[in-house]
């Protein structure tokens, strides 16, 4: 293990308040990419702004749900001893950066 036990509980703890923020955050985009009424209301400009804004909804709506899944798996993964290793190259990832981001499977120098 590259993790005492009390780091990989701050981890899962660090993790379980992402998925708690991530969770919130895509029940608000899915709100906002509900289909748009076309409402008589609504005048032909303002329908476009809210097509346009539902796409943007609609990205972001998709990379929290990617990113949820990151984060459940990284839930899973703490406890093996492969975590905190970085994926590619297989050298140890710097605890600031799986503070900062404990579901990443990659060290900085992959990451880009
Ligand atoms: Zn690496």
């Amino acid at each position: 293990m590259l993790y005492s036990e009390n780091e990989r509980e701050d981890f899962k703890t660090i993790i379980n308040e992402k998925i708690e923020e991530t969770r919130k955050e895509i029940s608000d985009l899915a709100d906002r990419v509900k289909p748009v009424e076309p409402d008589v209301a609504i005048g032909r400009l303002t329908r476009m702004d809210a097509i346009g804004s539902k796409s943007i909804y609609e990205a972001g709506l998709a990379s929290a749900r990617q990113n949820l899944t990151q984060l459940e798996r990284a839930l899973d993964r703490v406890d093996r001893k492969d975590y905190g290793f970085c994926s590619y190259c297989k050298k140890p990832i710097p605890i600031q950066r799986m503070l900062a981001m404990p579901e990443t499977e990659t060290c900085l120098g992959c990451a880009g």
